[in-house]
């Protein structure tokens, strides 16, 4: 399989060069040649599969040649070595659990298959050292921290808004030591972000380190998240339902994802988008035009996105045809006092404890159901990460009744270790 950038101005290069590149030499995000439909037999006999056996069907035409069965099998077991639940909510509606990975987060399973093959390739076919850049708005940070944490060959460099992530988010991002640092920026996820696009940038940088980052914009972090949305496929093959899935949204990787899946002959009947007031996408799906903006913080700060570097992939796997994109994509934006009263109400009538993201997927699917009412439709929202991640925000009385888990209680014991920053000059000679 080759990958092209979106920006049609450098070369195709295989899985492993996208990889390792991250974005393309053009500032392009790269895109698979090809996305093949699954032969029905994969999906007639799903539910005598393994989730081993289901993602190495999935990600096998996208890795190529690139990295052998064998090795690729492996991978796949150590990345997915958690559980996926799908827990009951209302008659028409599920929660899908994404959390239970080490950094309880859906980004956890991108991170770790990331991890695992960009260790994979700098031992097998290179001797430098690769660094890994990485800007989050709270739980990407985590995740790859954990995912990379003891790689061999791999430094891996995580900016983070001063004050703008929770205590147990700024936590597992800066007390691992090894080979991560935790950079804290004076600043907003967006000024991390557009420090990491001008460290790509930067010749001098570039001649004396292989960079690459672990954004979603990454192929080997976005591709697998295909994986759950079969899963969950396999788990309510047998009910005959359709299924449409709400996510939230902040830089579209997780749906994108999943319109991929459903691209790949998975039959998923609609998507949802769920976001905050970083409403581009809805409000791009009402009126047609697109308009970024600077993001707004949130009480949902992983979905605190102004520019969405994921939607491009959206536009072409639609290839650009607006109305065909709005026939399967609908878009929902929520105030954090909507989010609240959300988890307010997910607690009272069904004793679920969701985090402000899972919310937001919830309202979505429920006015999308308001608006679509059918009888043979089985929604599920992502819930994508623990609420635990979030106590500051969640209301008093609901955070009180949460357990801590073991993973992150003995994280919280630990001394928090990172470099305060604010200029692209601080970086620079932070990485040097
Ligand atoms: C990253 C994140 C999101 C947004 O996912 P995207 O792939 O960026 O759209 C939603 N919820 C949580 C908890 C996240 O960490």
């Amino acid at each position: 399989m080759k990958y092209f950038s979106l920006n049609h101005k450098a070369p195709k290069v295989t899985f492993k060069d996208a990889v390792i590149n991250g974005l393309a030499p053009d500032k392009g995000l790269y895109y698979p040649e090809r996305i093949e439909k699954l032969p029905s037999s994969f999906f007639d006999r799903i539910e005598t599969l393994d989730h081993d056996n289901i993602a190495y069907e999935i990600i096998k035409p996208f890795v190529g040649e690139d990295i052998s069965t064998e090795d690729l099998k492996s991978i796949l077991k150590t990345s997915l070595n958690f559980e996926f639940p799908i827990v009951d909510i209302d008659d028409n509606i599920k929660a899908l659990e994404l959390y239970h990975g080490p950094t309880m987060a859906f980004k956890d399973v991108g991170a770790r298959f990331m991890a695992r093959c960009l260790g994979h390739f700098s031992h097998h076919h290179t001797e430098e050292k690769v660094t890994v850049l990485v800007a989050t708005s709270g739980d990407t940070g985590g995740a790859v921290a954990s995912g990379f944490l003891g790689v061999k060959g791999i430094d891996v460099v995580i900016l983070y808004p001063s004050g703008k992530v929770s205590n147990v988010q700024e936590k597992q991002l800066t007390t691992l030591g090894q080979n991560i640092i935790a950079l804290e920026v004076n600043g907003t996820f967006d000024d991390c972000q557009s420090m990491v696009k001008q460290a790509f940038l930067d010749e001098e940088l570039k001649s004396k380190f292989t960079l690459t980052s672990a954004n979603s914009i990454n192929v080997a972090r976005w591709l697998p998240q295909m994986f759950y949305y079969f899963f969950a496929y396999k788990a309510l093959k047998h009910t005959g339902k359709k299924l449409v899935f709400s996510v939230p949204s902040g830089n579209y990787g997780n749906i994108c994802a999943g319109m991929m899946a459903q691209q790949m002959g998975l039959p998923i009947h609609h998507f949802i988008t769920g976001t905050n007031a970083n409403k581009v996408v809805p409000k791009y799906l009402n009126s047609g035009d697109y308009q970024t903006m600077s993001s707004i913080q949130t009480i949902s700060n992983a979905m605190d996105v102004g520019a969405p570097s994921n939607f491009i992939r959206i536009r072409e796997l639609y290839k650009n045809d607006f109305e065909l994109l709005k026939a399967n994509l609908s878009g929902y934006s929520y105030s954090d006092e909507e989010t609240t009263a959300a988890v307010n109400q997910l607690k009272h009538a069904f004793d679920y404890t969701a985090d402000p993201h899972g919310a937001i997927g919830y309202l979505a699917l429920k006015d999308y159901f308001n608006a679509h009412p059918a009888d043979d439709v089985l929604g599920l929202f992502l819930e994508t990460a623990h609420p635990i991640k979030f106590l500051p925000v969640m209301p008093k009385f609901i955070a009180e009744q949460i357990e801590m888990p073991p993973q992150i209680k003995q994280l919280m014991d630990k001394t928090k270790k990172s470099k305060m920053i604010s200029t692209y000059k601080e970086l620079k000679s932070a990485i040097l």
